[in-house]
């Protein structure tokens, strides 16, 4: 059987339960992918990455918070760990458990999100060039635009990728960044087109998968080289928590971000390690009953006469819902939609002061529900002609479905619909204009 290796540190023996996590002919076979793991996603959630501890039994790790551990020779530590920046168990096994849910053979965690998306950028050499889509998540544009493009790293945007990314692709050409939904307008790429014309060129193709977590949409399995995560939304899934994942295949670029995770050092703390991977054991069960409500609350909102539409992959109205179909866990929608109401800006702002349940606030993916306004909040950077190209009007509203009771998420939505309905239409009378 083959070993895995964790971390710069030596190779490991697998532990028990990650034999029966791998193929039983032989584990880790092909160099290219992970071998097809025989347990379902739950079993994976609740139990890679989790040995029982050989000296107590705890069913739980305990948390290590150690810095550095004793070697009994010089460059011969005891264990698998030297400093726990390089690598340490909570880190470890945070990172196994994610390459397990995304069908990867390795995984590596960061201190955020975005130092995830910056240390995969530093791995490319100054001239290269990026393709992404046109509304990636503001925190990458702004890292494209102000912090890779000053180190000589240039990124072309396109709204309709997989139509121009023949065209767009240049000599330096090394990466293609793909959100999938897009945040807030939920549009889809398909993965598989997108990559299958990359690898002619020899370009990696990189997915940021937060908005739907690995249990609705693997991108490895349709062709991408890496998925990347903001783990402070759904992994982690209570809003407690600040952090990022990669996790991919090659042993190259194993190799590469692995000595960039160390080198740059934007690491989580064992902490962190520790919260996000508890949170990841339930990630099938909110994911499934946030992706059920966002689908009760979108067909709701599709149905009132004060929205002008929705934006939900999940709905048949949906304009690429055959992508959803193909890529998504049994065609899912995710936790997440967006929707503009009749009225403008100031009805949508209404809105989210309207809602009992829906808290207004930015980010997403945890238990409870939030709302906000795009245009006027996570989306407020990008000037407004941009931003309504890519559907992002001053009436857009953007959900985040928890796990609260659907019945009550859709009345809530409701109400509040109406209610910003009514401010818009006593508004108009007073002011005689829109
Ligand atoms: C939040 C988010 C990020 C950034 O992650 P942080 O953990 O906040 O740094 C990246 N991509 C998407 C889609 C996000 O929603």
């Amino acid at each position: 059987m083959t070993v895995q290796v964790k971390g710069p540190l030596s190779p490991r023996p697998l532990r028990p339960f990650e034999r029966i996590l791998t193929n039983e002919d032989g584990g880790i076979d092909t160099p290219a992918r992970a071998p097809t793991p025989v347990l379902n996603f739950g079993t994976l959630a609740v139990h890679a990455g989790s040995p029982h501890d050989p000296a107590t039994g705890a069913v739980i790790e305990s948390i290590s918070l150690s810095t550095t551990f004793a070697q009994s020779a010089v460059g011969k530590p005891i264990g698998l760990y030297e400093y726990s920046r390089s690598a340490n168990p909570n880190r470890d096994n945070f990172e196994e458990a994610v390459a397990a849910l995304e069908h990867a053979r390795f995984a590596l965690a960061f201190s955020s999100g975005s130092a995830t998306t910056a240390t995969i950028l530093q791995s490319l050499a100054a001239g290269s060039h990026i393709i992404s889509v046109s509304d990636v998540y503001g925190g990458t544009h702004r890292y494209f635009t102000k912090v890779a493009l000053a180190h000589g790293v240039e990124v072309t945007f396109s709204p309709s990728l997989e139509l121009d990314v023949e065209e767009l692709i240049r000599e330096q050409t090394k990466l293609i960044w793909i959100e999938s939904p897009s945040n807030p307008t939920l549009s889809l790429v398909d993965i598989r087109n997108v990559a299958t014309v990359a690898h002619k060129h020899g370009i990696l193709v990189v997915v940021d998968n937060t908005f739907l977590s690995p249990y609705v949409q693997n991108p490895l399995d349709h062709g991408a080289d890496i998925v990347v995560h903001s783990v402070t939304k759904y992994i982690n899934g209570h809003s407690d928590v600040v952090m990022g994942v990669a996790a991919f295949n090659s042993d190259e670029l194993k190799e590469r971000l692995t000595f960039l995770q160390n080198a740059i050092g934007a690491v989580p703390s064992p902490f962190d390690c520790w919260l996000a991977h508890r949170g990841l054991k339930t990630l099938h069960l909110r994911a499934r009953e946030a992706s059920k409500n966002a689908l009760e609350v979108a067909s709701a909102l599709e149905a009132s006469p004060n929205v002008i539409a929705v934006n939900y992959p999940g709905l048949d109205s949906h304009k690429q819902r055959a992508i959803a179909v193909k890529q998504h866990r049994d065609g899912m929608g995710g936790g997440m939609l967006s929707f503009r109401l009749k009225g403008g800006h100031s009805a949508a702002e209404r809105f989210c002061q309207q809602t009992r349940i829906f808290t207004l606030a930015e980010s997403l993916g945890g238990v409870e529900s939030l709302c906000e306004v795009p245009s006027a909040m996570t989306h407020a950077g990008i000037p407004k002609e941009q931003r309504e190209a890519i559907g992002v009007f001053d009436d857009l509203v953007r959900l985040s479905c928890g796990v609260e009771d659907a019945d009550d998420l859709k009345k809530d939505v409701l109400q509040a619909v109406e209610k910003a309905a009514v401010g818009a239409k006593l508004s108009n009378g007073l002011n005689g204009s829109k």
